[in-house]
């Protein structure tokens, strides 16, 4: 190797294989002496620098795939605190639920109690008799608060998913219950509105506020001629201008005057039952009128076949005048 030349400073590197063979040589520019370094060195540094850029990348591409699983696993974590704190809330309410139903079964115990007033109510044979009926006051209603305490067990699944079932079967047995209370209290209340009605349809006050009576239903002696007759009424004395009375609910049928009833009502109370008021003084009401147990129709007097003041009353089923005795109330 030797230096050539001032202004071509060349390198020649020379080959000698053997003494009998050619000379190899070959000549690089002095150049190529500082050139190749520094192609190398910034070679390697380009290197370095693309595999310390991946590397920097790859730091990066971790911590943000760090920062998103931890992310997951925090909402995981609160995802399942919230569904811890859901369960027990469920368990809670299932707690609840359950003693409502033994609240539940206790009114429901007062509700067939009162059916079993009213079954009584409507097996008696006077509907208004034995109406007094205690109230529904609620008593039961609210469980007494207890004093409750102990040891606090955590609970199992089981023994929550008992008490569901528990619960479930306890308000489906109080259901079934009360619907049999509900079918039975309307049977009930259908009989005694038909008995509440009958009640008023039939005839059993007195038709004045008079209760003396003068001459009963049945054969008498006659006022006029002492010949034996039958007396198809009550004659009830009063004094001229006292109230007269219908003695149920009804329709006033007839009202007029004649010689031997004096002025006179009939009303029909339907069901064959029609009443008769005689000897007014003054009528109160006109034909077709509507007119309730206790209404004042007329006026006490002493018109026509009559001896003084006092309301004949009869009291007529089937076309048949019956003693209205019995059915006087007082
Ligand atoms: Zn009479």
């Amino acid at each position: 190797m030797k230096h050539v030349g001032r202004r071509r400073r060349q390198l020649t590197f020379m080959l000698i294989p053997d003494a009998n063979r050619r000379i190899a040589q070959w000549k690089i520019p002095m150049i190529a002496l500082y050139i190749v370094p520094c192609a190398l060195v910034l070679a390697v540094a380009v290197a370095s620098f693309a595999v310390y850029s991946r590397f920097q990348q790859i730091q990066v591409d971790r911590a943000a795939m760090e920062n998103r699983l931890s992310l997951q696993i925090n909402r995981l974590q609160q995802s399942q605190d919230e569904k811890k704190d859901r369960i027990t809330e469920l368990q809670n309410q299932l707690i609840d639920l359950s003693s409502q139903a033994d609240q539940f079964k206790e009114r429901l115990d007062r509700v067939k109690e009162l059916e079993s007033e009213l079954g009584d109510i409507a097996n008696t044979s006077d509907a208004l008799s034995g109406l007094q009926l205690s109230a529904l006051d609620g008593a039961g209603g609210q469980a007494a608060q207890e004093q409750i305490g102990g040891e606090a067990l955590p609970v199992t699944e089981r023994s929550v998913d008992l008490l569901a079932d528990d619960t479930r079967n306890h308000f489906n047995q109080l259901s079934t219950e009360l619907e049999s209370s509900i079918s039975n209290i309307a049977t009930y209340e259908q009989i005694i509105l038909e008995k509440q009605h009958q009640a008023r349809i039939t005839p059993s006050i007195w038709p004045t506020i008079s209760h003396l009576i003068t001459s009963r239903f049945g054969i008498r002696r006659d006022p006029f001629t002492s010949a034996p007759t039958f007396h198809s009424g009550l004659d009830i004395a009063g004094r001229q201008g006292d109230p007269v009375y219908a003695t149920a609910d009804g329709k006033v049928t007839f009202v007029g005057y004649d010689a031997t009833h004096g002025n006179h009502i009939l009303i029909d109370h339907s069901g064959g039952i029609v009443t008769h008021y005689m000897h007014l003084s003054r009528i109160l009401v006109g034909k077709g009128d509507e007119v309730s147990k206790g209404d004042k129709i007329g006026l006490l007097g002493s018109t026509g076949r009559s001896t003084g003041p006092h309301v004949h009353y009869e009291v007529i089923k089937r076309n048949q005048p019956i003693d209205p005795t019995p059915f006087l109330k007082g």
